[in-house]
């Protein structure tokens, strides 16, 4: 098997790997080379390393692309794990159905989906994708095919969701989705300036709006600016216009980054400049609302051949304020700004044991380059460690692995021969769908 360049979504390496696609229903076994370990990669979105195998096998799910059946009743759709959640809203929403949780991006797996167990702007409210996944299928490197739910497997079920791959391939999903008027969400923004305004603001639209998100610009200095923006999906009926996403491409990776400090206060005053302009309540279909960077492809070789780091966490209310201004102040202390600065609301899961699990507020940043300033950005933006290698935010939150390059992430499951080696693992899957320590 001749080996293939890989990067993930940050682009701030590219390794060599053995590709093997999976056909339509993964295939009796999962294909395997002697002395290599496996892993499931389905669309490679993921900014950090955990859709990486270096030198070792990757399944490719994308050819898992079938929706299987479709209980109008109960609202269930049962897919193949590679269908993009795209594809999922794109057929449903026009039929008054939508997926209650997607990530800022819909170009992503449903596999993908779960294995990282996403979430969207409406945390507070649908909580993480696991919340809506009910069940899926499991093949596991012994060539053994697993129904997993929370009544069925249910440790195996846990553990594969927000599992990083590391228990097995899923194969399919059963997912509940949501009754929708049309495709339009009522949005409104709401320029901040300061810290106290933007908590104010996030507080006030926990109870009445679904959707909530604010971009930061960091480059403000203390008196921190950005713009709140709210939704909530739109009783106007699906026939009123709404249009697709519009799509442009960057046709090229740039021979150095176009995100500098210089293009970035630039950027900065621009898009708060336009948020005030365009403050207050309009109504949009939910694409441009739910994933505006989907309408540039390729938008990630703008930082160009050295690629960039994402950092993210969840912070705990009670540490909200205090962390949130800790982790701004750390990143200018860095020299280093991002346009990609954003905060969500959190509310603790449902589904997953509650020391896997967060609630509070979420932090993202975006940081270009692979250098060494840049290294120290992304290190300056988790403060403390706490000398296991788990990274430790202010306030004890958690950081999100899909975002994280720079491994040492605690991983959680592993089946035999499915797991990249140099990772810590805390629990085996045996045979029968239980972990053991
Ligand atoms: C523009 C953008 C916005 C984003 N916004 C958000 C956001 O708001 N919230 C959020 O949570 N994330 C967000 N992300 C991250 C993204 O949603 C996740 O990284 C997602 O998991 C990517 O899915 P994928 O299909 O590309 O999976 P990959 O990146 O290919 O793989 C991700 C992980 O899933 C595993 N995996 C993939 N398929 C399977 C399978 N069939 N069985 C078992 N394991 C599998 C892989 O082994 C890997 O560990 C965003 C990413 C981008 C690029």
């Amino acid at each position: 098997m001749v080996t293939t360049p890989v990067q993930s979504w940050g682009r701030v390496g590219s390794w060599p790997h053995h590709l093997a696609p999976l056909p339509h229903g993964g295939g009796k076994v999962l294909p395997a080379l002697e002395g290599r370990t496996g892993l499931a990669f389905g669309m490679g979105r993921s900014y950090g390393d955990v859709c990486l195998n270096p030198e070792g096998l990757l399944w490719l799910t994308r050819g898992m692309d079938r929706l299987i059946h479709w209980d109008e009743a109960a609202g269930r759709l049962t897919c193949e794990a590679g269908v993009l959640l795209r594809d999922i809203q794109r057929l449903m929403v026009p039929r008054g159905w939508m997926l209650p949780v997607t990530p800022g991006t819909q170009l992503v797996t449903v596999g993908g989906a779960i294995a990282n167990d996403v979430h969207g702007k409406n945390h507070h409210r649908f909580g993480s994708f696991g919340d809506q996944l009910i069940s899926l299928e499991l093949l596991r490197t012994n060539g053994t095919r697993l129904r997993c739910s929370r009544d069925e497997h249910r440790e195996l079920f846990l553990a594969t969701l927000g599992g990083l791959g590391l228990t097995g391939v899923v194969l399919e999903a059963t997912l509940h989705l949501r009754r929708v008027e049309g495709p339009w969400v009522d949005a409104e923004d709401l320029p901040f300036k300061g810290l106290d305004a933007f908590f104010e603001l996030a507080d006030a639209s926990e109870a009445g709006w679904e959707h909530t998100v604010a971009w930061i610009d960091c480059l403000s200095g203390a008196d921190v600016r950005g713009i709140f923006s709210r939704g909530n999906m739109s009783p106007e009926p699906a026939d009123a216009g709404a249009r697709g996403q519009r799509r442009r491409s960057m046709p090229v990776t740039p021979p150095v980054s176009l995100v500098n400090r210089l293009s970035l206060k630039a950027f900065n005053t621009a898009y708060y400049a336009l948020g005030n302009r365009r403050a207050g309540r309009r109504r949009v279909p939910f694409e441009p609302f739910f994933y505006p960077l989907d309408s540039i492809e390729h938008w990630n070789r703008m930082y160009g051949p050295a690629g960039f780091y994402q950092y993210q966490c969840v912070l705990p209310r009670a540490a909200g304020r205090q962390g949130v201004a800790e982790l701004l102040a750390e990143i200018a202390r860095a020299g280093q700004g991002t346009f990609l600065a954003v905060q969500d609301l959190w509310r603790p899961a449902t589904v997953r044991p509650a020391e896997l699990s967060a609630a509070g507020r979420d932090a993202g940043a975006g940081f270009s380059g692979a250098g060494r300033r840049h290294a120290r950005a992304v290190r300056a933006a988790r403060p403390r460690g706490d000398g296991r290698g788990r990274d430790a935010v202010p306030g004890e939150g958690r950081p999100h692995a899909a975002r994280d390059v720079r491994a040492g992430l605690p991983r959680v499951a592993v089946v035999p021969g499915a797991a990249r080696p140099g990772h810590r693992f805390g629990v085996r899957a045996q045979d029968d769908g239980t972990l053991t320590e």
